[in-house]
Order: C-alpha cells, then sequence, then structure tokens
C-alpha cells in the first residue's frame, strides 16, 4: 500500500494516529514493520450469550449489525491463503498463532471449526507451524465439538469472571439466566484426560464488586494451567465500571494486588498468572509479550466475518468505527494493513507514546497501559492509560515486593560466599 492508499483507509484523519505517525515511522531508518504473528478469525460473528459488559454487542461501536453472522468457506480459504502469502513474505516467522473468536466462534459447528483449522494449518511452512487457540464463553463445550478440538489440536482458553455470583453478575443469556452451570460443565469436559492438554486457561474480567479471594479460589478450582485477567474497557471520555470519579484512586490495583500476594506468597505457584509475570519480566528488564502492558510491538490483526481486517476489536469500546482499517483480505494483502496508522501506533513503542508517559519512571513496563484504555475525544489514543493511577500502583507494588526478596537473595549470597572464603 502507498502513502496516498495508507491516508485512505485512515479512520479519523484529525485524532491521533494520523498519517504523521505513518511518515515519522518510514522516515526513520531504525524502524521496520514488524509482520503480524496474531492472527483474530472471526469465525461467527454472534454470541449465544448477552454479557452486560460485551465490547462486541454493548460499547460504542455496533458494526456487528452490518456483517455477516459466519464466515463462509470462501472466506476461510482467502484469509488462509493470505496468512500463508505473509509468511512467506517474510521469510518464514517464528510465531504464527491463529485465534479462532467471534462472538461465539462455536457456534460455528463442529464442520465449520474442522474446515478453518485445515485451512489455516494448510498456512504453515515447515519453518512457521501455525498454532490455533479458541477464545470462547465455554457454554457449547460439548462431546460433538471436543474430538473436533482434539483432532486438530485447537487450544482452548475459556472466559470466566470467578464462583457463580461473580461469573452470572455480567455473564447470563438475554433472558438474564446466568451461564456458571453450563460453563463449569464444559470445563469439567474439557478437563478429562483426553483433552486435558488442549486447556489453555481462563480469561477473567476484573469487576471490583466481587470478593478477589473468592473470585481466585474459584478461578483456581477450574485447574487452569494459566489466568489472564483482563481490566473493563474503557476510556476518558466513557470511564471502565468501577473506576469512580477520583482520579488518583487505584480501585483495581487494589482488588488485583490482594490476588498478586496471594499468588506471590504460595510456593509452588498454584498456575500461572499471565498478567503478573508480564509485568515482573518487565520489571527485570526482560521482553514481555502481552499487548496490555509493556513497549513490545503489537503484530496483531482481525480479520472479520465479511474479510475486512480490523484493529483489535477492544478498540470497539472507543467510538463507532474505531477498528476499521478500510482494507480487506480480497483487496489488500497483509502487508498493506501494517501501514495502517492504527497499526504503526502500536509498533513504535515508546515513540508513541504521548509526554506524560514519556516522563513516567515506569513507561518501559507499563507502556502506557493498554492502547484502546488511553482514548479522549480530541486527541485520540495519545494519552495515558485511564487506569495511569492503579498501572502505576500495581507495578510499584510488583517492583517493590521482588527488590525485597531480590535484596534477601543478594544477603544470603553474600553470606554463603563470606562462608565458603572463610573455609
Ligand atoms: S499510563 Fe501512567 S503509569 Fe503508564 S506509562 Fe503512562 S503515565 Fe506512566
Amino acid at each position: 500500500m502507498n502513502q496516498q492508499e495508507a491516508e485512505r483507509s485512515a479512520v479519523d484523519p484529525d485524532e491521533w494516529p494520523t498519517m504523521e505517525v505513518v511518515k515519522q515511522a518510514l522516515a526513520d531508518p531504525h524502524w521496520r514493520p514488524v509482520p503480524f504473528y496474531q492472527f483474530i478469525i472471526k469465525l461467527h460473528g454472534r454470541c449465544n450469550l448477552s454479557c452486560d459488559y460485551c465490547y462486541m454487542y454493548e460499547l460504542a461501536d455496533q458494526s456487528w449489525r452490518g456483517k455477516p453472522v459466519a464466515m463462509t468457506q470462501e472466506t476461510i480459504d482467502q484469509a488462509a491463503r493470505r496468512i500463508g502469502e505473509h509468511i512467506r513474505a517474510h521469510n518464514e516467522l517464528s510465531r504464527v498463532e491463529v485465534i479462532l473468536h467471534g462472538g461465539e466462534p462455536l457456534l460455528a459447528g463442529p464442520s465449520t471449526l474442522a474446515y478453518a483449522a485445515t485451512a489455516f494449518r494448510n498456512a504453515a511452512t515447515a519453518r512457521s507451524p501455525v498454532t490455533l487457540t479458541m477464545q470462547t464463553n465455554g457454554v457449547l463445550l460439548d462431546d460433538n465439538v471436543l474430538p473436533v478440538l482434539r483432532e486438530h489440536h485447537i487450544r482452548v482458553g475459556v472466559s470466566v469472571d470467578g464462583d457463580r455470583e461473580g461469573h452470572d453478575r455480567h455473564r447470563r443469556y438475554a433472558d438474564g439466566r446466568g451461564s456458571y452451570d453450563l460453563v463449569m460443565r464444559g470445563l469439567e469436559r474439557l478437563r478429562r484426560p483426553a483433552y486435558r492438554d488442549l486447556f489453555a486457561g481462563v480469561l477473567c474480567t476484573v469487576d471490583t464488586a466481587n470478593d478477589p479471594i473468592d473470585v481466585y479460589e474459584a478461578l483456581l478450582a477450574c485447574s487452569p494451567p494459566m489466568i489472564n485477567f483482563l481490566l473493563p474497557h474503557g476510556n476518558w471520555n466513557e470511564p471502565p465500571p468501577g473506576r469512580g470519579e477520583d482520579p488518583g484512586s487505584t480501585p483495581h490495583a487494589d482488588w488485583l494486588i490482594q490476588i498478586f500476594d496471594r499468588w506471590y506468597d504460595t510456593a509452588p505457584p498454584p498456575t500461572r498468572i499471565f498478567l503478573f509475570e508480564e509485568i515482573m519480566t518487565l520489571i527485570l528488564g526482560g521482553t514481555g509479550r502481552s499487548e496490555t502492558v509493556g513497549l513490545g510491538a503489537a503484530g496483531i490483526i482481525v480479520i472479520e466475518t465479511d474479510g475486512t481486517f480490523e484493529l483489535v476489536d477492544s478498540l470497539k469500546s472507543s467510538f463507532e468505527g474505531a477498528p476499521a482499517t478500510g482494507l480487506d483480505i480480497f483487496n489488500n494483502s497483509l502487508d498493506d494493513a501494517l501501514l495502517h496508522p492504527g497499526v504503526v501506533a502500536r509498533q513504535r513503542g515508546s515513540a508513541a507514546l504521548c509526554d506524560t508517559c514519556l516522563a513516567c519512571p515506569i513507561h518501559k513496563i507499563c507502556g502506557g497501559g493498554y492502547y484502546p484504555h488511553r482514548y479522549r475525544v480530541g486527541s485520540g489514543f495519545l494519552n495515558p492509560s485511564v487506569y495511569c493511577a492503579d498501572l502505576t500502583r500495581l507495578i510499584g507494588h510488583i517492583g517493590q515486593r521482588m527488590a525485597r526478596d531480590i535484596e534477601a537473595l543478594k544477603e544470603r549470597t553474600s553470606d554463603a560466599n563470606t562462608a565458603a572464603a572463610a573455609r
């Protein structure tokens, strides 16, 4: 895509990121676009639940109404061709993740799942195998679909918000019935020996109305190999639930810290917690893999049911049309999408942070927070996260706990060295 085409595909030419971000990146001799490595495939565009916080259906962007209900085989084939083309154009990619998503991807049915899995696996090369994952609400994890997931080695992440009370507070059917019992039944099936290795983990959206330790223990009872916590979506114009009026308050950090302390003080840890591990890695100077903290380049693209390329769909919480790129798999390559301002902005590291974040002592760890949470009408995404105070407190707390342990380790090492020298 040339610069003119990129300009036409920008969502809002007045709000950051504008085409200026692309021009600056292209003028930077040290910058190269990072090829996409994570492809979120919207296999089915509707959901059998009606969770009240869902960014797909309940927040600002309502574009799902004009899109096909499900991806056709023709669209699946073309998406797979584009991914294969991208792998080859970039001399093989060490990491290629296809995430089957929705809506609810299990509504696509076993035969479509099998078809899509085969098509996307065929996009792989010997040096760039494709891993397949699915993010589901878990309700339809039954004996019809599990053998298909097994056959095609599709790993499964399940959304669970805690115990029955916490989970059913939001994750309900349109008629108000909770989904907890059916999700627990689905998880029981997934944990059977024949499928256990397909269980990727649980994703929990934080709700400060729930007791954090009750939520943590309920999630541990699901025996997940990994837990991830998601902050509820919102921005400076539409603050997330539970943030409150006081910009200095830290309700979400206070909630997460109670879980962090319980997890960190348990040896060995009962499971992995992705958000905490990422922050700890970044504090130690390592390279993170998360798109919610740190300054790593995000190589993520969404392919919608109609074949359009979209930016991450949590942007739907910002404004109508926020994730749109104006590009699609039938007329554009994935390389075209790499030069969209919304993609470039997430691949520029500290060069894409606002002045407040740049001056912040923890910006290399925080990374300005999750991109959709930075939105403010007028300045777009060039702002600190609406969770700035929470991120400062959470990262500070984890850093202090680690610093105390590192100090103690240094003392023990020094004592051991002294004892060895005296022998
Ligand atoms: S969002 Fe806040 S804590 Fe994060 S880098 Fe920006 S100023 Fe620092």
